[in-house]
């Protein structure tokens, strides 16, 4: 892998010429695979799918980002459920009765791992046909010695922050993942998943590109996040920003007044002008830290919930990667224009 923890302007300049390869492959793909045309609509197809209910391969997945790398290798040949709605809190998420239901009729459960998806992996195990696995991603893509211990995620805790996908070349390798299994389960299907690979790969190539060209943009005093939810540790140090710190404690509570008093300390000192809060994690400490901190205070970045309605074109995990690094350059004194040029629709051949 590309060491990117100090991105030079050599590097810089592979990785735009390696987003036009991106584009170039797309264009080849789409010419390989004569009179099926690539998806033209503008809307994401989304992951709620009835499983078992034609002959097509069955998938269940977890967490919406995961959800949305599978529908773009699986395209229209699979059927797809994700088990964790929108917007809910996926750290403590318990899987309902009828999730069970959903479960025995899945081939294959895709989820994180991590020890992200706990009680679901289980449901998962008590009730899937026999024949049918839990096919975890974030252990296959890096090594325990990898793992990120944070704030949130201490390491005496034992569980690592499973957030891998914010960090695009990981996402990636989830994709190259994904397509292997699904190409095992259905080998009839493997050419069109692996035609999928191909464009969405192209794809995060141009988006791992921008959000480097966004950062990039971010005076580099104001390259900090601090965050309420610790979703950032993979992100950061592969476009060169830190986290500073995470305000969330590790059993999702709300933090005690000495860290409070503590996060006002650091903010002071290090000058940081925004802090971060999340759509799934309103919390009423955000704003009291903020102001008296003295920095400006967004409260909608989404480590695994997209934008829009189910849908909606930008319904997609890089929909959501999109309008994080939106909010962020805005924030810290960076220029989005980068961004623009990355759609955000599904790539998959319709
Ligand atoms: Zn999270």
């Amino acid at each position: 892998m590309i060491d990117r923890t100090n991105p030079s302007a050599a590097s810089l300049s592979r990785r735009r010429a390696l987003a036009m390869t991106g584009a170039a492959v797309a264009g080849a793909v789409a010419h390989r695979l004569e009179g099926i045309s690539a998806q033209e609509t503008a809307r994401a197809v989304g992951w709620s799918d009835e499983l078992g209910s034609n002959d097509l391969l069955n998938v269940a997945t977890t967490v919406a980002p995961i959800s949305s790398i599978v529908r773009n290798i699986g395209g229209n040949r699979i059927n797809l459920r994700g088990i964790v709605p929108d917007g809910v809190n996926s750290h403590t998420f318990e899987p309902a009765p009828s999730d069970a239901v959903i479960l025995s009729n899945a081939d294959v459960l895709i989820a994180n791992g991590l020890d992200l998806e706990v009680p679901t992996i289980e449901l998962a195990e008590a009730n899937l046909p026999a024949g049918a696995e839990v096919f975890t991603l974030g252990d296959k893509v890096i090594t325990p010695e990898e793992y990120a211990y944070d704030f949130s995620f201490p390491e005496e805790e034992g569980h690592p922050n499973p957030h891998l996908w914010t960090n695009i070349p990981y996402a990636m390798e989830y994709a190259r993942l994904v397509e292997q299994k699904l190409s095992e389960l259905d080998p009839d299907n493997a050419d069109y998943f692996a035609a999928n690979l191909e464009l969405y790969l192209a794809r995060l190539e141009e988006l791992d590109a921008a959000i480097q060209a966004t950062v990039d943009t971010i005076p580099e005093e104001n390259r900090k996040l601090l965050t309420y939810h610790d979703s950032w540790a993979y992100f950061a140090p592969t476009y060169g920003m830190t986290v500073i710190g995470a305000i969330q404690p590790s059993d999702f509570s709300e933090p005690s007044p000495r860290e409070v008093a503590d996060l006002i300390d650091q903010i002071r000192e290090e000058e940081v002008p925004a802090i971060f809060g999340s759509e799934v994690f309103p919390s009423p400490v955000l704003e009291q830290i903020a102001s008296e901190g003295g920095a400006e205070y967004y409260d909608d970045l989404r480590d695994d919930e997209p934008p829009g309605e189910p849908g909606a074109p930008e319904h997609t995990f890089i929909g959501m990667m999109l309008r994080n690094l939106e909010i962020m350059a805005n924030a810290l004194g960076g220029d989005p224009s980068a961004l623009a040029s990355v759609s955000a629709e599904d790539t998959f051949v319709s």
